[in-house]
């Protein structure tokens, strides 16, 4: 048997520099007395990165899926969790037993969320989500006063913690000091007519670059951070943030084959295996490599070759074409290339079996 770390394709997971991010999030967070969410779910849920983040001062996990919830808990990760994604209602049930808060954006997810808090005698908290543009979850922002104090009223067991919103998910609505504010002014609203104060959960790593810049309106109160402190990077913001590490996660590769081929192919064409038609342009013969990793492992376009001169040609299930003309080095069968990787591409490699998650400390 091979041994795991010398398995590949595989991720090799610096722990160190996730610590690091985490423990920065949280300082920069906490300096404003807001709190930080971290958010596992790029990672499978993975147990050892939700450990490093509430070490590193994350004030609770925030997941998608909740069966990482519960992959977390039996692992022994100190809750409380945040459950991301609003829920199934056949969730439910098996939910309010490991969820601490909830994200909704319906009645009657709240009131059955209500129901078996009560059954269950737990304290669970609501976060009501509110679309303020982005069109992903939420009640539509004009009409979340209403709706929100009529759930608030007929809550018997569950708490109505605060109201939240999400953007940058679907349509790429960046966060502004307006979008912030008009959620800020629906919790006064609500507020005023609860009598308690409210969470005010606005932020996401797309958020971080308000706070850093001072633009922040006051009164957002909660982050909920998962590529920031995992990548350091920000999708939907194009930058990778300055003051945190990307050498978080990094995947390596094997050579399998070390060519000299044409860069256009012969012979008639038609589509590719995922139904695309490939595009070709004529540079002569040129050096390539195939690594042994694929669709199945990675995506990618999302891809970022450490070594400088590669470009990445195309990927199918399992074998990956890199153009080696304009690199200073020369490959052989067995070498090891390495990248970086996007929001897309780390999600799928954390999600693939075939990929090994290797994890060092530096
Ligand atoms: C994924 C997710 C987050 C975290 O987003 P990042 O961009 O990874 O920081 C926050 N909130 C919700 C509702 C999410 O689904």
């Amino acid at each position: 048997m091979i041994k795991p770390e010398r398995r590949y394709p595989r991720m090799i997971i610096n722990l160190s520099a996730i610590r690091e991010n985490a423990s920065k999030v949280a300082q920069l967070c906490h300096s404003r007395g807001i709190e930080l969410v971290g958010v596992t779910k790029l990672s499978l849920g993975n147990p050892t990165i939700a450990k490093v983040m509430r070490t590193a001062g994350v004030d609770k996990i925030g997941e998608s899926r909740l069966k990482n919830i519960l992959n977390l808990y039996q692992n022994g990760v100190p809750g409380p969790f945040q459950l991301l994604r609003i829920p199934m209602l056949s969730e439910i049930p098996q939910a309010v037993r490991l969820v601490d808060e909830f994200l909704v954006s319906m009645p009657e997810a709240a009131f059955e969320i209500d129901k078996q808090a009560g059954e269950l005698d737990k304290n669970v908290s609501i976060v009501y989500m509110i679309d303020v543009g982005d069109l992903r979850e939420g009640v539509w922002f004009e009409n979340a006063v209403d709706e929100i104090l009529s759930v608030a009223g007929k809550l018997k067991h569950a708490i109505l913690r605060g109201i939240g919103t999400n953007v940058g998910c679907y349509g790429g609505v960046l966060p502004t000091k307006e979008n912030m504010t008009v959620l800020i002014e629906i919790a006064k609203e609500l507020e005023s007519k609860l009598g308690y104060k409210l969470v005010i959960s606005g932020g996401s790593t797309v958020t971080l670059s308000l706070l850093e810049n001072g633009a922040l309106p006051e009164g957002i109160n909660q982050f909920r951070v998962g590529e920031g402190i995992i990548l350091g990077t920000d999708a939907t913001g194009d930058r990778d943030i300055p003051y945190l590490r990307q050498d978080t996660v990094i995947l390596e590769a094997e050579v399998i084959e070390v060519d000299y081929k044409p860069s256009v192919p012969v012979g008639e064409l038609g589509k590719d295996a995922f139904g695309r038609t490939p595009r070709f342009e004529d540079k002569g013969y040129r050096k390539r490599i195939i690594l042994a990793v694929g669709e199945q492992d990675v995506k990618p376009d999302g891809l970022i070759p450490l070594v400088d001169g590669l470009h990445v040609l195309h990927a199918s299930s399992d074998h990956l074409i890199v153009d080696t003309t304009e690199s200073t080095e020369t490959f052989k069968l067995g070498d090891i290339v390495r990248f970086r990787m996007s929001y897309g591409c780390a999600l799928r490699a954390f999600t693939s079996p075939y990929v090994e998650k290797i994890f060092i400390e530096d």
